[in-house]
């Protein structure tokens, strides 16, 4: 079972293939039960491929193959220095396969090709080389708590760890969970989207090349009630690394609770505030603002998507603001079109979804001051859209949209807008443009959020740590602090 698909593009010409089956214990296999998703091209909801659908009969295969692996062939025993240069030669193969890749993400995604070709496979193979770094640099304390006594600490794998990741950034998901759990020596069950499986069948076509013994990887695609649920509830599966909606990251949870106390790490949603106060480089407010929201779709879990405006500056930002989102969607067209910059939302889905908050939003008594409506009339394209006249208790500014919707929300002074962005369950990101560096940072520090910017938006930086306050999520990636995600600390006291 394989899919070979022939691009004859402006940005990439040239083949790409896969294997569409299950990926377990080092080879691409049927799963027991035979099921199959449709892939379908968000351009023109035309299907482009099937793929494998596996169950929990294949989840426990490969949870098998995996405890083997890690028993005989990886974990603390495979040296730090080892593992790095494995970690190194994936990198490797997905930087020469880097065109191929992108070009497959964007056919199923939808996604921009140069964005995806010069932003998210760089990314990719760069988390991998970061990881391989920290593969032999991991390293516990000594603590000498007497004379005749030693206490000293070991960071150990936890085993198998499973990986669900959503479909916004397939590739950059899948290195920023493999890699570091890879470098610090665990066994990996891992699910893409059943939305978007493409790359991730290509990425698990390298992993004998590169050196990764069989069974230490394993791709299983499935649906979330399916392959998801049966990670979350699986007693042999120690850990279990999650980046989506804030509805399944708490279906996750429970089901940890009730099998095997499995630890959780949650990335989640958000209605992320960006706030502009009268004292902003208008010009880069406008430029940061205007991607924070519209990048991608507005498929982005930190995207700056309540944009609250000081009364001074309002008229100005809100008129700038308005001709930029009017001239991304002019942006808008086929991804591999080179001068596209807006591409169809993920699926249909996804599509109708979006769209219900912008009739909701006019229902509300919002005012649309950009887009509002279905781009064109083929495929999933949604206008970048720009409310006003919002007020924080509609619904559009308060759930997540995960779509090219801004609302914007007038504010007079900095204690006024604090409440008003701390007024949410969510708190993965936040925003401040000024040029007063002591208020950005007094109310940066006042803001409930995992990552904050100032005077930029959206910047993702592969070693700083990355993670949601609130019900935007449990735990951190990225950076150092990924090493402390996939590890558990053994204390050791020894009587000497
Ligand atoms: P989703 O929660 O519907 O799905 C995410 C993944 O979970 C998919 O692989 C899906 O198959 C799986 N899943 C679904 N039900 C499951 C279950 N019961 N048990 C186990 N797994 C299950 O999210 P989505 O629609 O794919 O992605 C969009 C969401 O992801 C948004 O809320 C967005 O904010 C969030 N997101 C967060 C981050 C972050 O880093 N914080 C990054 C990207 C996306």
């Amino acid at each position: 079972a394989s899919f070979t698909h022939q691009f004859d593009t402006p940005v990439y010409k040239g083949s790409a293939s896969i294997d569409t089956r299950l990926f377990i214990d080092g080879k691409f296999v049927d799963p027991v039960e035979g099921g199959s998703i449709e892939v379908v091209n968000p351009t023109n909801g035309k299907i482009i491929t099937s793929v494998a659908a596996g169950t929990s009969k294949d989840v426990d295969i490969a949870v098998q193959a995996a405890r083997k692996a890690y028993k005989t062939s990886w974990g603390l025993r495979v040296p730090g220095k080892a593992r790095g240069q494995i970690l190194n030669k994936i990198a490797d193969l997905i930087e020469k396969h880097g065109d191929e890749l992108a070009a497959l993400e964007c056919l199923n995604t939808g996604k921009i090709y140069t964005f995806t070709h010069f932003r998210d496979i760089p990314i990719a193979v760069e988390t991998f080389r970061y990881y391989a770094g920290w593969a032999d640099k991991i390293h516990g304390q000594t603590i000498e708590t007497d004379e005749n006594k030693l206490a000293y600490t070991r960071h150990e794998p936890y085993g198998v760890v499973a990986q669900i990741v959503p479909w916004n950034f397939p590739l950059v998901c899948l290195a920023a969970k493999v890699a570091p759990a890879l470098a610090t020596g665990n066994v990996i069950v891992f699910k893409p989207s059943e939305v978007t499986p493409l790359t991730a069948l290509k990425f698990a076509s390298f992993l004998n090349e590169a050196g990764v013994p069989p069974g230490v990887v394993n791709v299983i695609n499935g649906y979330g009630h399916t392959v998801g649920q049966a990670f979350s509830s699986h007693p042999q599966i120690e850990k279990l690394a999650f980046t989506g909606s804030t509805l399944t990251g708490r279906k996750i949870l429970e089901a940890s609770a009730r099998t095997n106390l499995k630890d959780v790490t949650l990335e989640l949603g958000g209605k992320s505030p960006n706030i502009i106060f009268d004292d902003c480089d208008l010009e880069q407010a406008v430029k940061w603002s205007t991607m924070g929201i519209f990048f991608n779709m507005g498929q982005v879990c930190i995207a700056g998507s309540r944009i609250f405006v000081q009364e001074g500056v309002y008229e100005r930002f809100v008129g700038a603001f308005q001709a930029a989102a009017k001239g991304f969607g002019q942006a808008a067209g086929d991804p591999f079109a080179p001068q596209s910059q807006h591409g169809p939302q993920v699926s249909k889905s996804h599509f109708e979804r979006i769209m219900s908050y912008i009739d909701s939003g006019k229902q509300e008594g919002a005012t649309v001051l950009a887009g509002g409506q279905q781009h064109g009339d083929t495929g999933y394209y949604i206008e970048p859209t720009l409310f006003t006249d919002v007020t924080p208790e509609m619904k559009i500014a308060r759930e997540e949209i995960f779509g090219p919707v801004a609302v914007i929300i007038k504010f007079k002074d900095e204690a006024e807008v604090i409440e008003m962005a701390n007024d949410t369950s969510y708190g993965l990101a936040c925003g401040v443009f000024t040029e007063n560096t002591s208020r950005a940072l007094r109310v940066i520090h006042a803001l409930e959020a995992g990552s904050a910017f100032v005077n930029c938006y959206s910047t993702i930086e592969v070693s700083v740590p990355f993670g949601g306050h609130k019900q935007s999520g449990i735990g951190k990636e990225s950076g150092e602090a990924a090493l402390a995600t996939y590890t558990q600390v053994k204390a050791v006291h020894v009587n000497i």
